[in-house]
């Protein structure tokens, strides 16, 4: 059976001396084969994938593997234990204002370690490079984290980096987030858009090989970069290694039951990539797919109170009511106090603002156009 091991991760001690920890949780089969590596909650209120990765550790428990999985629940304690009365403030860094899924480093960019290593390595197969580069990467963040360490440790996106240096051997990331209140999407970078069919997730938004910020792109990167290293050298390279962000419907909840579908997913997917040996009950979906520049937002044209009258997933025509509000100022201009929003054009809600008490310019509805 399988091998299954836990440690910790110290990421903070906090001014009354206990330490928060990442908690990290390491499936090893018998047979060879790749790894692949599995993050929740960075935003701190997004809670649904930790309820994935329990059924998912239940599966591993009873189900031989090839290769290897790792498992970091709760993947930003500050964030997740950071609650103003009922609600968890952990989309962001209350100290800084940062978006968590923002903080994570591009080693790679115009390092001349990168060109020196395509170039030691032009001539070997797909195979060898990969072993090599992850070796080239783990040095990189080691460099990186002790690049400040003589004058103490940035308490901002430090536990950004410790996440990278535990995904960085993985052969395949998927971050597990969740939307406001939201249905089941994709990140999906341009390059793998013809492997992301394998997670047979409904909705996927495709973005471009650049680095904002996420873990996803922090994770890809490294391999475009590399890719784009050789290019130069006159070498068209593979990738193998995949990054997707996962998003498991709306924030501050879990399902166990959902969360035994959002399983099926990625057994499928990790069936496919021959890490799960045997699938009973595959998954299939209608996929759709939208452009990133097709993923508008529509920002709140009033400070009122909405009602949402679309709810996330759902098909909307042009013209269609999205929601409803009330803004009691317009009575004393002799108007309307309630205020309709259409949809500019057909599309798909993927998801909402989760208040209905909503400032002017706050994100109300991210939708999918031109969706193909
Ligand atoms: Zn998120």
């Amino acid at each position: 059976m399988n091998t299954i091991t836990s440690s910790k991760v110290p990421v903070v001690e906090l001014p009354s001396g206990e330490v928060l920890s990442l908690k990290v949780i390491d499936i090893v089969g018998k047979k060879k084969g790749p790894m692949c590596y599995l993050q929740a909650s960075v935003h701190g209120a997004e809670h649904q994938g930790n309820a994935v990765i329990y059924q998912l550790l239940k599966y591993l428990e009873k189900n031989e593997i090839a290769g290897s999985i790792r498992l970091v629940p709760m993947a930003n304690p500050i964030a997740l234990n950071n609650k103003i009365g009922t609600y968890t403030h952990g989309r962001f860094n209350s100290n800084t204002g940062d978006n968590w899924n923002r903080l994570y480093h591009d080693f790679t960019k115009d390092n001349d370690q990168v060109l020196e290593f395509a170039k030691k390595y032009l001539g070997y197969d797909e195979l060898d490079i990969d072993k090599q580069y992850k070796l080239l990467l783990s040095k990189l963040i080691e460099d990186k984290k002790n690049e400040n360490s003589n004058y103490g440790i940035d308490r901002n996106g430090h536990v950004n980096i410790l996440l990278q240096e535990l995904a960085h051997n993985a052969d395949y990331v998927l971050d597990l987030h969740t939307g406001p209140v939201a249905t089941r999407y994709l990140y999906v970078p341009e390059y793998l858009e013809e492997k992301c069919a394998d997670l047979q997730f409904p909705h996927n938004l495709i973005i471009p090989n650049n680095f904002a910020g996420a873990m996803d792109e922090a994770s890809f990167m490294p391999w475009i970069n590399l890719q784009r290293a050789f290019k130069e050298l006159g070498r068209d390279y593979d990738i193998a290694f995949e990054a997707y962000t996962v998003e498991l419907g709306s924030e501050e909840r879990i399902s166990l039951e959902e969360a035994q579908l959002d399983l099926r997913h990625i057994l499928h997917y990790l069936f496919l990539r021959g890490i799960v040996t045997e699938e009973d009950n595959p998954i299939t979906t209608t996929i759709k797919k939208c452009k990133l520049k097709d993923y508008k937002t529509y920002y709140a044209p009033r400070g009122a109170l909405y009602e949402y009258m679309v709810q996330p997933g759902q098909a909307v025509k042009k013209g269609e009511v999205l929601a409803v509000a009330l803004n009691f100022e317009n009575h004393f201009k002799e108007e309307e106090i309630k205020i309709e929003l259409r949809a500019n054009q057909d599309c798909i809600v993927i998801n909402h603002y989760p208040s209905s008490s909503v400032p002017s310019g706050a994100e109300l509805f991210q939708v999918m156009e031109s969706i193909y």
